[in-house]
C-alpha cells in the first residue's frame, strides 16, 4: 500500500479518492473546495491544508483537476513539483490539453520526477464503481509504477503513446461522445414530435443500428433511465462547460494538425450556445432541451 496525495476531490476526483482509500492507501486529500474535502476525511483520509502540504512526503500524488489552467497553475505556477519527492510519481487525471501535459511533464522529468497523463472515461458513474477506463501517455516504465493504483479506481487501462498521448486519444473520443450525445438528443426529440412514447423509441434504437453509449447507459431523455442525470434534473455527472472546454481542445488540435472535425465544430457551436443560455453546470446530456424547447 502507499501513501497517496489526491488534488481536486470533485465529482470524478472524490469518487476515486474513496476507491483508494477503500483499497487501503494512506490518503491525504487537498481541494480549494473545504466542504469537497468533507467526505473523504470521513471516510478515514487526512486532509491538508495546502497542495503543497497534501504532496509532502507522498509515494505518489494523483490530481483530477478541471482543465488545463488548473493544471498548469498547480504544478507550474505554484512550483507543487519542487515540494514532491523527487522518488515519487505523478498521476495526472484532468482532461487538458495535450501541450499543456507535455509542458507540465517536461517540467517534472527536468526536476527527475516520473510523470503520466491519465484522463479517464467512464464517467461519474464509474469513478464510483472503479471501473474507469485510464487512457495513459507516457514512459512504460512509470506507467507500470502506477498501475496498481490505476487499477484500483478503473478496469480497463491504455497506454496511448509518450507524454500527451494520453490526452490527444481522450479528446477524440469526448469530441464523439459529444456528437453522439447530440444526435441522440435529436433523434429522440424528433420521435416524440411525432408521437412516440421516448421510453419505446429508446428501447428500438437501443436494440438497433443507432445504439450507443448514451442509449445504452445515458439516456438524455428524463424518466427512461432512472440513475441517468436525465432523471435527477440533469445534477452531477459531466458538465456542460466541461463537454465544452473538450470539444475546444478538439477544435485547437484540429487547427494545429490541420484535421477537419466538421461534426466536431458543430457540436462544439450547440453546446456553447446551450451553455450560453444558463445550462453550464448541468450534466451535458440536458443538450436535449436545445431540441424540446419550444418557442412561445
Ligand atoms: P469538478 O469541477 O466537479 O471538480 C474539480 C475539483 O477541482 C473541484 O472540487 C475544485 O474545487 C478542484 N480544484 C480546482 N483547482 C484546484 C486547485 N488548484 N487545488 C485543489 N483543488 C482544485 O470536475 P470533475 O467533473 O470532477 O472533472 C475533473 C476532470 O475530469 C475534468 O478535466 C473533466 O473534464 C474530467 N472528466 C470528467 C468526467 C465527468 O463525468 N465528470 C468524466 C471524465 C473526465
Amino acid at each position: 500500500m502507499s501513501s497517496i496525495a489526491f488534488i481536486g476531490l470533485g465529482n470524478m476526483g472524490a469518487p476515486m479518492a474513496q476507491n483508494l482509500v477503500k483499497a487501503g492507501h494512506q490518503l491525504t486529500v487537498f481541494d480549494l473546495v473545504p466542504a469537497a474535502v468533507k467526505g473523504l476525511t470521513d471516510a478515514g483520509a487526512r486532509a491538508a491544508s495546502s497542495a503543497a502540504e497534501a504532496v509532502r512526503g507522498a509515494e505518489i500524488v494523483v490530481s483530477m483537476l478541471p482543465a488545463s489552467k488548473h493544471v498548469e497553475g498547480l504544478y507550474l505556477g505554484d512550483d507543487l513539483l519542487s515540494s514532491i519527492d523527487s522518488s515519487a510519481l505523478v498521476i495526472e487525471c484532468s482532461t487538458i490539453s495535450p501541450d499543456s501535459a507535455r509542458k507540465v511533464a517536461a517540467a517534472a522529468q527536468a526536476r527527475g520526477l516520473a510523470m503520466i497523463d491519465a484522463p479517464v472515461s467512464g464517467g461519474t458513474g464509474g469513478a464510483v464503481a472503479g471501473t474507469l477506463t485510464f487512457i495513459v501517455g507516457g514512459e512504460q516504465a512509470a506507467l507500470q509504477r502506477a498501475m496498481p493504483v490505476l487499477q484500483n479506481m478503473g478496469k480497463n487501462i491504455f497506454h496511448a503513446g509518450a507524454a500527451g498521448a494520453g490526452q490527444v486519444a481522450k479528446i477524440c473520443n469526448n469530441m464523439l461522445l459529444g456528437i453522439l450525445m447530440a444526435g441522440t438528443s435529436e433523434a429522440l426529440a424528433l420521435g416524440v414530435a411525432n408521437g412516440l412514447d421516448p421510453q419505446v423509441l429508446s428501447d428500438i434504437i437501443a436494440k438497433s443500428s443507432g445504439r450507443n453509449w448514451a442509449t445504452e447507459l445515458y439516456n438524455p431523455w428524463p424518466g427512461v433511465m432512472d440513475h441517468a442525470p436525465a432523471s435527477k434534473g440533469y445534477a452531477g455527472g459531466f458538465g456542460v462547460d466541461l463537454m465544452l472546454k473538450d470539444l475546444g481542445l478538439a477544435a485547437e488540435s484540429a487547427l494545429s494538425s490541420r484535421a477537419t472535425i466538421p461534426l466536431g465544430e458543430l457540436a462544439r457551436n450547440l453546446y456553447a450556445l446551450h451553455s450560453s443560455g444558463g445550462s453550464g453546470k448541468l450534466d451535458f446530456s440536458s443538450i436535449v432541451n436545445l431540441y424540446t424547447q419550444k418557442a412561445t
